[in-house]
């Protein structure tokens, strides 16, 4: 890859009609804190009819003038799952959150994760860090989508890719996927355990895990300020990042919202075939809802982890409930 074709891809915002795009979003500030999106993966893999029927497609038509092409296609009832990480720059230091699919890994539930092979850690250094440059990596919780850049081959075996990062795992997240006594062993998920010995135990061994209970202070000063929560309903462990700089604030929310039609619609959940993706509907809605509501009064940025945004969302109100604005939805007049 020659320099210019990495100077084209900084401005270079994934075609979510291109399966497999990817690339990395224009830097944004919140404050003092400056933030990339890193695009591993962008393509429409599911219908919204086989992951999100409960709201129907009639309604999803009514909001197309938002939707398409970016979020859902009207044509294909195709939804768009974005998979990336978040990189947060702040006086040298550099936090990566989630670390997407990872390259090489044996996924054979999601046949187009199995041994993927893109150009992602090319991408993180374009948008400013190399793997060594990583001082904090955050998971927002272990699903297989999340943690596979934790870890890379080194032709031997599995290694942290992050040499020099703390990884950051909500403890109760950690113990419900550790297959040594955990609830979940044996999950619904075939790929998780996997994902637990190729991404998480390894970078356990090498002592760089560091399993906290909530609610955690990363950095805090006169005008920033950056910490961890749990808020459990996506999965029994899931945290949310808040980073607060001045009068902006941004909250990246990791899966409590995991299409944009859930703004307005807080208690829709994902559903393949018979499993619901949300370990806990009645806790995930009632943490959606609180989530919207604090976006609104602090006016902050809400970031999910797989909204084809560039950065993020803002909330306000409506008629009805929440809706999205600041130039992703048109304002609704
Ligand atoms: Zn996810």
């Amino acid at each position: 890859m020659d320099t210019d074709s990495r100077d084209s891809e900084v401005r270079n915002t994934p075609d979510p009609s291109t399966p497999g795009g990817f690339g990395i979003g224009p830097a944004y500030q919140v404050g003092r804190v400056r933030a990339h999106r890193i695009v591993e993966w962008n393509g429409q893999l599911f219908t919204r009819g086989q992951v999100f029927a409960d709201v129907d497609r009639v309604e999803w038509a009514a909001q197309k003038s938002w939707l398409e092409p970016r979020f859902w296609s009207s044509e294909t009832d195709g939804v768009t799952l974005t998979i990336q990480s978040f990189l947060l720059e702040y006086e040298g230091t550099r936090i990566l959150i989630d670390t997407g699919i990872g390259n090489g890994k044996d996924r054979p539930a999601v046949p187009p994760f199995h041994q993927l092979d893109t150009p992602f850690l090319d991408q993180l250094a374009t948008a400013g860090a190399a793997p060594e440059d990583v001082d904090i990596v955050v998971l927002t919780h272990l699903h297989s989508d999340h943690v596979g850049w934790n870890t890379r081959f080194d032709g031997h075996s599995w290694v942290p890719t992050f040499p020099n990062a703390r990884y950051l795992i909500p403890r109760t997240e950690f113990d419900f996927w550790n297959p040594d006594g955990g609830p979940n062993q044996g999950s619904a998920d075939e790929d998780q355990a996997l994902v637990f010995a190729d991404s998480i135990a390894p970078v356990v061994a090498a002592g760089q895990a560091e399993l906290w209970e909530g609610p955690l202070t990363l950095t805090t000063g006169t005008d920033l300020a950056i910490s961890l929560d749990v808020v459990p309903g996506h999965t029994p462990g899931s945290a949310v990042l808040t980073v607060s700089s001045g009068s902006d604030s941004a909250m990246f929310v990791g899966d409590l919202l995991s299409t944009p039609m859930m703004v307005g619609h807080p208690d829709m959940c994902a559903k393949f075939g018979d499993h619901w993706v949300d370990d806990n509907l009645d806790q995930v809605r009632a943490a959606r809802r609180d989530l919207l509501g604090r976006a609104v009064r602090l006016g902050a940025r809400l970031v999910p982890a797989h909204f084809n945004t560039d950065a993020g969302i803002f909330v306000s109100r409506d008629t009805t409930g929440f809706a999205m604005s600041d130039g992703v939805r048109p304002s609704h007049t």
